[in-house]
């Protein structure tokens, strides 16, 4: 797979009903939707890739993600998002089961091996886990801890450029288990609502921070890894969304607009990138475009009900890669 400042891939769900959407993929990177009530029309879109129901987490892995974990421990940047309504896999492709990891165990597991081959070098590796829910930071691993209040975090730019969160709690991790051991309380801490779609719908973009310090020869290099999983992109004009519901849906569905503006301007090499229009894209700034590689995973569900956010969320994928 080419690497684009921004790679856009599809993930394809397997189906939950047996009434399944009309989604044909031919190669490994087009898929194609019949419209809906109207099998005459159809639009194909591209990707960088595509992938199908029956494709494995380790083949998402190395397929899509692998290439740009390789740099970090060499002082780049990269960042990963899930991007999805609720229920398309995002969890799933970031997380994964106990059985069947995810990008994000498996993204330190290579880390952790890459550090073991050079020997020669001075590592440290640590982990930060944080929320952005309503476009407000909050440290996750600190409110595991309770000792601090929860507070909206403020994101600074140091004159070198390096967008950072002062006060962000960090954890020294010495290998892929110890972080599986540590984060697993973190992880219950999320802001979840029911709705009507989903129970455990995400309302809140859920980002694990890898940062990688290399020290050799008296030289410092220090790279970082965003693995976030994005709050829901579905519409919430069906979801039955009210009150706070509402409110939180418009915040969520415009950090994703925005997102979505980010990477247009990136891969069309446009300067004028606006990732001061949302907490999201300013905390990524160093880490999404520039010299970082970066991939989207766009996770969609194959069954009809699902006919207008799969809509959705293959021409939020199409436009921008
Ligand atoms: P999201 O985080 O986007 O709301 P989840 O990751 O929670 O969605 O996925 C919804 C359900 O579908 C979960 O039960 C999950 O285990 C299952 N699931 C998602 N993707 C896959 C997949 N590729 N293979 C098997 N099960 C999956
Ligand atoms: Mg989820």
């Amino acid at each position: 797979m080419e690497l684009k400042p921004v790679n856009v891939v599809v993930r394809i769900r397997p189906a939950f009903n047996t009434k399944p959407l009309a989604l044909q993929w031919t190669g490994e990177s087009s898929l194609e939707m019949l419209s809906h009530r109207n099998t005459e029309e159809s639009i194909k879109y591209s990707f960088s890739r595509v992938f199908h129901p029956e494709s494995t987490q380790a083949s998402v892995y190395e397929t899509a993600i692998k290439p740009l974990v390789a740099n970090i421990t060499n002082g780049q940047n990269a960042s990963v998002l899930a991007y999805g309504q609720t229920g398309a896999g995002k969890t799933y492709t970031m997380m994964g089961s106990p059985d069947n990891v995810g990008i994000v165990p498996r993204s330190l597991q290579t880390i952790f091996q890459l550090i073991e081959k050079q020997p020669s070098a001075k590592f440290t590796v640590k982990v930060s886990y944080l929320e952005i829910y309503q476009e407000k930071v909050h440290d996750l691993l600190a409110q595991a801890d309770k000792t601090r209040p929860q507070q909206d975090l403020p994101i600074r730019q140091t004159p070198s450029k390096d967008i950072l969160i002062p006060t962000l709690a960090e954890k020294v991790i010495s290998s892929p288990e110890e972080f599986r051991g540590q984060f697993a309380e973190a992880m219950s801490m999320r802001h979840v609502g029911a709705t009507l779609l989903n129970e455990r719908s995400s309302r809140s973009h859920v980002i694990v921070l890898v940062k990688v310090v290399r020290e050799e020869n008296n030289r410092r290099l220090s790279g970082k890894l965003y693995l976030v999983d994005l709050a829901g992109s579905e519409d919430n004009r069906r979801t039955g969304n009210a009150g706070i519901r509402l409110k939180e849906s418009g915040s969520i569905n415009t950090s994703l607009f925005y997102l979505g503006q980010v990477v247009d301007a990136l891969n069309n090499r446009n300067p004028a990138v606006p990732y001061r229009s949302s907490k999201l894209t300013r905390l990524l700034q160093d880490s999404l475009g520039g010299n970082s590689n970066a991939c989207i995973i766009s996770c969609i569900c194959p069954e009809e009900c699902n006919y207008f956010d799969t809509l959705r969320a293959l021409k939020f994928a199409s436009k921008i890669e």
